[in-house]
């Protein structure tokens, strides 16, 4: 008998990292449905309603509100690579590693990419941005949202305006804080905003929800090829220069998004399921009580990992509610901790890279994973660890500390 590998039963975790993050039950449930042919018309349909819920959720009128098939860097990527021609500049402000991937995509879109760079756990001030701006003249200013290798957000209302009086399309990558703080891609003049599931939106990675105004939509069509195979019979090709990229080139996956249904990719049946029904948790819940949930929760965490001697990382005013960085006590060692984490307690927590590697674990508590059970069983799992490593805290002042929080917060 020949031996196969064991069937699948993954063991039950608390994913606390900085995402993937547990999926909610009912985006799994969403997903096991049966498949549907791409143009059968409750298929298509459900892409329209995707569509509309998505605007929802970027808060936009967008026409143009999407999913690309991958990861979130597959939202980036076909953003960048076509919106982006070669020789274009490309501002990016750089305050953690996401930003680092905005300026390796757009050289690889052949950009002349202008970094600007901040200290990781800090974020920009909108009058460097807007000096920049002035200095270099770009046609396109990248930035991200809330990046997770930092726990910082970047405060984007203004940077918005800014970038629309001066003529500048901003893209902004929004993956690891949409759903967990605000995000206003209308009101804040955002061209171009980029997600994935598996942050605040509780699926699993996978599909990349992105939206785009008419500003973008109009430089796409205007690079606009088909492929020979799939033509309509008044097609005709624009002056533009060619999306380098068949997977992500928009102007055919807006016609696949469109009426026309241009036979471009097959959709992620699955996946396209597990988005609609992550943006219908989201609505459902409402606006507000997401965000206090998610303000509460930050809130008695800091307090907690405060309380068991623990300094938490970065600028706390422009903290993501979503992740939270702690300093490792010099005494222990940061992945003997986290494994201790995961192989006694079943939760895991994240390491960090770049500047912070070895520095901080990254403790995430986003969407579905937002909850006072996984706050005080990670405190206490922690409280545990870090004892039997050598770092002693008053015993449950961490999780007494996060009780009070959540005590004094109005009844959820
Ligand atoms: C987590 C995260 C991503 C993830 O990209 P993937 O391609 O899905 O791995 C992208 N951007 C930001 C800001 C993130 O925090």
């Amino acid at each position: 008998m020949q031996n196969h590998p064991a069937e699948l039963s993954p063991p039950v975790r608390r994913l606390m990292g900085p995402g993937p993050v547990e999926v909610d039950p009912r985006v799994l449930n969403a997903m096991s449905m049966p498949m549907l042919g791409q143009f059968d018309p409750q298929f298509t349909q459900y892409m329209n309603e995707v569509m509309s819920l998505y605007r929802g959720i970027f808060r936009t009128q967008n026409h143009w509100t999407l999913m690309i098939d991958g990861t979130a860097r597959a939202g980036i990527e076909a953003v960048m690579v076509s919106l982006v021609s070669p020789g274009d500049k490309v501002l990016v402000p750089v305050f953690g590693r996401f930003g680092h991937l905005l300026c390796e995509i757009a050289t690889r879109c052949k950009a002349q990419v202008i970094p600007i760079e901040t200290t990781w756990g800090e974020v920009f001030d909108p009058q460097q941005i807007e000096d920049a701006i002035k200095q270099h003249q770009p046609k396109v200013l990248g930035c991200v949202q809330g990046d997770t290798s930092t726990t910082m957000a970047q405060p984007l209302a203004e940077i918005g305006k800014i970038c629309r009086a001066n003529g500048v399309m901003i893209c902004v990558d929004a993956t690891a804080s949409i759903t967990g703080m605000p995000l206003e891609t209308d009101d804040w003049q955002l061209d171009a905003v980029t997600a994935g599931l598996q942050k605040c939106l509780s699926g699993p990675p996978g599909i990349a929800p992105i939206t785009l105004n008419d500003r973008v939509a109009d430089v796409i069509r205007g690079r606009k090829h088909i492929e020979l195979g799939i033509r309509p019979d008044d097609y005709q090709a624009s002056d533009g220069e060619m999306i380098p990229s068949n997977y992500f080139d928009l102007s055919m996956i807006m016609d696949y998004w469109s009426e026309a249904r241009l036979n471009h990719h097959t959709e992620a049946t699955s996946m396209l399921y597990a988005a609609r029904e992550c943006a219908r948790i989201v609505l459902q819940e409402g606006w507000q009580p997401r965000f206090e949930r998610h303000n509460i929760t930050s809130e008695a965490l800091v307090n907690g990992l405060r309380a068991m001697d623990l300094e938490v990382f970065g600028d706390l005013s422009n903290k993501m509610p979503n992740v939270t960085g702690v300093y490792i006590p010099a005494s222990v060692t940061g992945d003997k901790v986290r494994m201790e984490m995961l192989n006694d307690f079943g939760i895991e927590i994240g390491t960090s890279f770049g500047p912070l590697h070895g520095k901080i674990w990254r403790i995430g508590t986003m969407g579905y994973g937002c909850r006072k059970d996984n706050v005080l069983a990670c405190l206490s799992a922690l409280e545990m660890v870090l004892r039997r490593n050598g770092h002693s805290a008053n015993p449950g002042a961490g999780v007494d500390a996060a009780l009070a929080v959540y005590n004094a917060a109005p009844a959820a």
